[in-house]
């Protein structure tokens, strides 16, 4: 089986935009026309129209002034990740997260599937998967078993694979996002966080606040923000061309006439 890496057979994660920032745009191009309108004033930020939107801040953004990224935040609701996943997301440190608790909530046991991602790439051999199923259904009695004893379930996890389904809460602004895309979207990302990641950016593109943000602040993997592939020899054969058309072709097919520029 070597280096075979799985994709999800079964129960995706569910990821949503929950809530941004009111007028994102709007909001950072009033923030960034500080520095440039000697008029410019706590008031102005109402009669920040469209026409301001478009005339600003692509050129701002094009100059590399990202810091004003920072004042548009956005939450995402995140359903049905192992903790596999969940423990590379929260590596990303400007971020504000809120995970569901094995100590306060016991483990809601389904069957296998619903308990535990397993990739792919196990599926893919039926005797492993097979022996995989196995112990993780034991892994489930065995912890049904010592709550039934009086264990608390936060002693009771411990017997829980990494694989174990989780949900998570996850607020970020949209400079630390765009710093999350550029690792996580990449192919070099692992398979489920950069499932998630993708699907974050689908939301995005689906948002039309939010969607022109995505081609003028280049919120995409690095091959997308730099033009070129920061991991060298690392790079997978034809990655560059994958990821980068994988990218232009989510958002292209989000987008309109008119604002979208
Ligand atoms: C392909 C891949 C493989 C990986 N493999 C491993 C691995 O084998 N082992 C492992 O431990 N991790 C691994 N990671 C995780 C990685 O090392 C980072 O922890 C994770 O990607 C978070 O990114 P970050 O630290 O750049 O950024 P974030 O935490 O998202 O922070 C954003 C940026 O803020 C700045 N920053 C944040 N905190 C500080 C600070 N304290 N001091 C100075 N600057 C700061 C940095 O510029 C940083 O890039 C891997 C990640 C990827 C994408």
């Amino acid at each position: 089986m070597g280096e075979q890496r799985g994709e999800r057979h079964g129960g995706a994660p569910k990821v949503r935009l929950i809530n941004y920032t009111p007028r994102p745009l709007e909001t950072v191009t009033w923030a960034a026309l500080i520095s440039y309108w000697k008029e410019w004033s706590s008031d102005s930020f109402e009669n920040v129209n469209r026409k301001d939107v478009e005339e600003h801040l692509p050129r701002i953004l094009s100059y590399g002034h990202e810091s004003i990224l920072e004042h548009v935040t956005l939450t995402f609701s995140i359903e049905g990740i192992s903790r596999v996943c969940s423990h590379q997301l929260v590596r990303h440190r400007i971020a504000s997260y809120t995970q569901q608790s094995q100590r306060y909530i016991k483990l809601d046991v389904d069957d296998v599937e619903g308990t535990f991602v397993i990739p792919e790439s196990v599926r893919g051999e039926p005797e492993l998967y097979g022996k995989w199923r196995e112990l993780m259904r034991k892994a489930i009695e065995l912890y049904e078993e010592s709550c039934r004893a009086g264990v608390h379930q936060e002693d009771a996890r411990f017997i829980l694979p990494q694989a174990v389904r989780t949900s998570i809460v996850v607020t970020m602004n949209l400079r630390e996002l765009k710093h999350f895309f550029g690792l996580r979207l990449c192919e070099r990302a692992q398979w489920e966080i950069r499932e998630v990641a993708w699907k974050m950016l689908e939301e995005l593109v689906r948002n039309d606040d939010l969607r022109p943000i995505v081609r003028w602040a280049k919120l995409g993997p690095r091959c997308v923000q730099l033009g070129y592939c920061p991991e060298g020899k690392l790079m997978p054969q034809g990655c560059l061309k994958r990821t980068k058309e994988r990218w232009n072709e989510l958002v292209k097919r989000h987008e309109r006439h008119g604002y979208d520029g």
